[in-house]
């Protein structure tokens, strides 16, 4: 009813890969779920790169019952499923075998019973599954220093840019996979796209144990029969909604006019919309362990004066010491970053930035310690001239130990100062950074700053918790997570939502 659908219903489309589109419609009527999709925001395609974008996505295929089958030689060639066989025990995997069956993870084992009697239930070891994802993510840093992991056993690289070094993306892959079987003895297929969303969707594609390569001017032919469930975001209820409004396939929702969209499902649908069509600015985020924390601002007028420097230092100091404590960590060395006024060299990077650095002898977490050695390293920098550019950082960072168990032997100025740290985190995160104004830092709010979220940063929000069924990180020690300890876990074991690995 919404639009002229422009691939009417299931009709047998000429291009080779609307087998695609048949294979993950069974799967994703098998994989619901109940949680309802979230729609990753979406940016305009503005940025214009140096090099095309090339994604790379891989997964291993039936992750945790192959590695079972790889270890224990009587499972081979067997329907197995790892999970709990109880009454309301759920399959985490299954294996090629017991998918020909039907059986599928987050299925009920007694789903999965019925439709295979001969099915062998493992129960699985997720410190033997975490250890082996903390080896296959070893293999896939070596091919991209950005990686993505989104669960234990499921990556995006981002190969931008790196053909001269690396070689076509489909050889990369072709060593990759190579690299994996070689290294764990199990099989990983391999997506290749100019977005993220297109090389998901083409590993899914290749399995079991394959690689697919969409071209950039192959992406709408390849997406155009999908149905409307393959938008990587769009859960069973976002979905039927579409389906509801007329859209049965992703060419269908990418032809549609923006209004006639907006009118059948709202804005949320013009941004399925233009996924549909392959628009996709969704990057690869790597995660580091952040080595630095930094804040600073370029001010709207060049600035020598010495206040209005020193509370721009204290609004930093406070800002970085902020997120120090947020991420439990203590700094070593404080940092001062400036950028003189006055052009150095000629050409763009003619205002290099300066810096001086100082090691103290007791790391912290303190925005006024951090602000009076940066105040000091102002005093020693001697500045003649005006700066464009003023920032402090907070290197050499250490975890912070038992601050519990130390808040008893603390000093009193150490102890009020921690419990005024508290008290600013809590104003911080519940009004904003806005809301905090110490006395001597109205002037530096006048030098326009820039709080910046640092990538590699760890945030409350750092995992994206789309609807692909997050499962922790590989850097998620099980031992540390007594949820991922089969020993903890009596029978039931979580769904491992696998949603397209087959
Ligand atoms: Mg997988």
């Amino acid at each position: 009813m919404a639009c002229e659908p422009r691939h009417k219903s299931r009709t047998v489309s000429p291009n080779p890969r609307s087998r695609v589109a048949d294979r993950l419609n069974s799967k994703l009527a098998m994989s619901d779920r109940s949680h309802p999709p979230e729609i990753p925001p979406f940016r305009s395609e503005s940025d214009e790169r140096e090099f095309p974008q090339v994604i790379l996505h891989a997964d291993m295929d039936a992750f945790y019952a192959s590695v079972e089958q790889r270890d224990r030689p009587e499972l081979r060639g067997k329907p197995v499923v790892v999970g709990g066989e109880g009454s309301r025990g759920v399959v985490a995997a299954a294996s090629y075998e017991a998918r020909k069956f039907g059986v599928r993870s987050a299925m009920p084992s007694f789903e999965a019973r019925r439709l295979c009697p001969d099915l062998v239930f493992v129960r699985g070891n997720m410190a033997l599954y975490a250890r082996e994802s903390r080896r296959i993510f070893e293999i896939f840093d070596e091919f991209s220093p950005r990686v993505e992991g989104l669960s234990l056993d499921e990556a995006f690289l981002d190969l931008t840019g790196s053909e001269r070094l690396m070689g076509p993306a489909r050889d990369v892959a072709a060593r990759l996979r190579k690299r994996v079987r070689e290294a764990s003895g199990l099989a990983v297929s391999v997506g290749i796209g100019p977005v993220k969303m297109v090389a998901k969707i083409a590993s899914a594609a290749s399995k079991p144990d394959g690689l697919l390569e969409v071209a950039h001017d192959e992406v709408g032919a390849f997406l155009a029969p999908l149905p409307v469930r393959a938008v990587w975001g769009v859960g069973p209820v976002g979905g039927e909604r579409l389906r509801a409004a007329g859209f049965e396939t992703l060419g269908q929702l990418a032809a549609c006019d923006t209004e006639t969209l907006r009118r059948a499902v709202g804005d949320w649908g013009v941004d399925i919309a233009r996924l549909a069509g392959g628009e996709d600015i969704r990057e690869v985020e790597a995660y580091r362990e952040p080595k630095s924390y930094s804040e600073e601002n370029t001010f709207a007028g060049d600035v020598l004066d010495r206040e209005t420097l020193e509370a721009t230092i204290l609004t930093h100091a406070e800002s970085v010491a902020r997120r120090l404590r947020r991420d439990k960590l203590k700094a070593r060395v404080v940092v001062l970053k400036w950028r003189p006024s006055e052009r150095q060299v000629p050409g763009p990077r003619g205002y290099p930035a300066r810096s001086r650095r100082i090691t103290l002898t007791e790391a912290t977490d303190d925005g006024d310690t951090l602000a009076r050695e940066a105040r000091k390293l102002l005093a020693k920098a001697r500045l003649q001239e005006a700066v464009r550019l003023m920032g402090v950082g907070a290197e050499g960072l250490e975890s912070r130990e038992a601050p519990q168990l130390s808040l008893f032997d603390a000093p009193p100025e150490k102890k009020r100062r921690t419990d005024l740290n508290r008290a600013l985190d809590e104003i911080s995160d519940r009004f904003g950074n806005a809301a905090l104004h110490r006395a001597s830092q109205g002037s530096a709010e006048r030098a326009g700053l820039s709080m910046q979220i640092k990538r590699g940063e760890k945030l409350d929000e750092e995992r994206p918790n789309d609807d692909d069924g997050f499962e922790g990180s590989p850097e998620d020690s099980p031992e540390d997570n007594p949820e991922d300890n089969p020993e903890d876990n009596s029978e039931e074991i979580e769904a491992h939502d696998e949603d397209y690995d087959d």
